[in-house]
């Protein structure tokens, strides 16, 4: 951000906050070279995220409907709200990583169901039952039969 003053390509950031419609982050900043303060304005750029569902349609991917899948499934468990947040956060952080513009649903799901399973085994398997559904009823016993089993079993050492 060059200074409208002098021209200087460096300055400091003084403060920073939203806009009251919250799509612009306003910054004073002060100029090191002159010293003067202005103002900038910062836009988010957003590229939204699709995501290609079972019968191929396609919808913007919504953070909190992902949220509300995962706290129904962790209803009366012993999982915090700011603990799914931060779940959430990381899988829409990895999709914005590894995807130009779509994901499959189906994939999603993974990744909900990897940062349940770290939470609560319970959680885990409702979400992976409704998630699931019966596209592969087959490899989701195999893995509550994994689960269960290395549970069953004493610790060895
Ligand atoms: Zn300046």
């Amino acid at each position: 951000m060059k200074c409208p003053y002098c021209g200087e390509v460096d300055s400091k950031v003084i403060d920073s906050r939203p806009t009251e419609d919250g799509e612009k982050i306003r910054r004073r900043r002060e100029c090191l070279n002159c010293k003067k303060r202005f103002t900038t304005y910062e836009i988010v750029e957003t590229v939204p995220l699709m995501v290609v569902k079972k019968d191929r349609s396609r919808e913007v991917f919504d953070r909190q409907k992902l949220l509300n899948g995962m706290l129904r499934a962790c209803e009366k468990r012993p999982v915090s709200y700011t603990q799914l947040d931060a779940a959430v956060d990381r899988i829409e952080q990895q999709l914005l990583n590894s995807y130009d513009r779509e994901v499959s649903s189906i994939h999603i799901g993974d990744l909900a169901m990897q940062e349940l399973k770290k939470m609560d085994d319970v959680a885990y398997v409702r979400f992976a039952s409704v998630y699931r559904q019966f596209s592969d009823v087959n490899t989701f016993m195999e893995e509550l039969k994994d689960m269960l089993d290395s549970r069953s079993k004493p610790a060895e050492k």
